[in-house]
């Protein structure tokens, strides 16, 4: 469905997100703060998402800064996993050290929060604030918005984040709670509410705000009344189909029965993600993208390795060249008939 007045700025190839933005804000915004670097990001992304030259540094680093998360939403599969889904945040110093190779490389992109809840770590905003003085441009935060309090609302708009991203899912009370399980609607909407007034009455634009809407049987219906209530409120929403994971509540999608979907090239798989982000968990075991299924793929460790050695690992290369040559291994298959590509 086409939210209306918004623009449509980004969808991912097989069509599992888009991305529309209010009034031209991220493109327009960042490119006229950063000029140059900011255009060449985006074209060195460009050429990332056609599976082209990785380079020698990913252009976003997909951080969790904790593990865990508060919530047990159908779609997830941390209900199920005691361990991931127990807080343990990361190592400090392994943080600097990531914030130390950000800078020396010039890194573009961060995002705070991978397969857990980000605001449940005290530090979270001041992490942004590092990342800022690191020089990286765009520095995401993605929450259930449950954590998201006066005082937490403040510090996040002192941080320097460039986008909030906050996951809604539903237009109303009981359906928010029959998805997002343990968590409550009027607690996030009141914090949307209130990060608006207070970004309104300091007169700053940063950070951008993103609203998800993930379509599922439970909200059948109720997109229309989420653009309604926040279409023209967000700088940006976003509208998802689900990505089944072992574990979730959701129910398996049977396999497509027509043709995989064709990359750029014909033969090439459609997953961008090896070619553009690392994601690290709160350990710091590296994912070569910011999918669950991508966990066990590359079993190197930033505890152990810097980014650039990651990043040009043998590990990573094999993995390429698979996605390449249409060999995709068996998580990265799983993924693909996951609804994920
Ligand atoms: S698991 Fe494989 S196919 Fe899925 S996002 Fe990660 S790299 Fe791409």
């Amino acid at each position: 469905m086409s939210p209306g007045p918004l623009a449509l700025v980004h969808g991912s190839p097989g069509g599992q997100a888009s991305l529309f933005e209010n009034r031209g804000r991220y493109h327009d915004l960042l490119a006229g703060r950063f000029g140059r670097r900011f255009l060449d990001y985006r074209a060195a992304w460009d050429r990332a998402s056609l599976r082209q030259d990785p380079g020698p540094f990913p252009l976003s680093l997909d951080l969790a800064i904790n593990s865990g998360c508060q919530l047990s939403c159908l779609m997830c599969p941390l209900p199920s996993r005691p361990a991931a889904r127990r807080y343990e945040p990361m190592d400090e110093g392994l943080f600097l050290g990531l914030m130390a190779q950000a800078r020396e490389r010039a890194l573009p992109a961060l995002t705070l929060g991978l397969a857990s809840e980000p605001l449940l770590n005290p530090a979270a905003a001041r992490y942004a604030s590092l990342a800022d003085r690191a020089g990286i441009m765009d520095i995401r935060l993605g929450t259930n918005g449950q954590a998201l309090d006066g005082p937490a609302i403040d510090q996040i708009l002192d941080s320097g984040l460039t986008r909030l991203e906050i996951s809604l899912d539903a237009a109303d009370g009981a359906t928010y709670q029959g998805i997002r399980q343990g968590g409550s609607f009027s607690r996030v909407t009141g914090a949307i509410d209130l990060f608006l007034e207070r970004r309104a009455a300091r007169g700053l634009t940063w950070p951008l705000l993103r609203l998800s809407f993930l379509e599922l049987p439970g909200n059948r219906g109720q997109l229309p009344l989420f653009l309604a209530r926040w279409g023209q409120a967000a700088d940006m929403v976003a509208i998802q189909r689900p990505i089944w994971f072992p574990g979730s509540r959701l129910e398996k999608p049977s396999p497509p029965t027509g043709p995989p979907p064709a990359g750029p090239n014909p033969g090439q798989a459609v997953c961008p993600q090896p070619w553009q982000r690392l994601g690290l968990d709160h350990l710091g075991l590296a994912w070569p993208c910011c999918s669950w299924y991508g966990q066990g793929l590359l079993g190197l460790s930033a505890a152990s390795l810097d980014v650039a050695s990651i990043w040009g690992s043998d590990g990573l290369s094999v993995l390429r060249a698979a996605h390449l040559g249409g060999r995709l291994p068996g998580p990265c298959r799983e993924c693909a008939l996951s609804g994920a590509l």
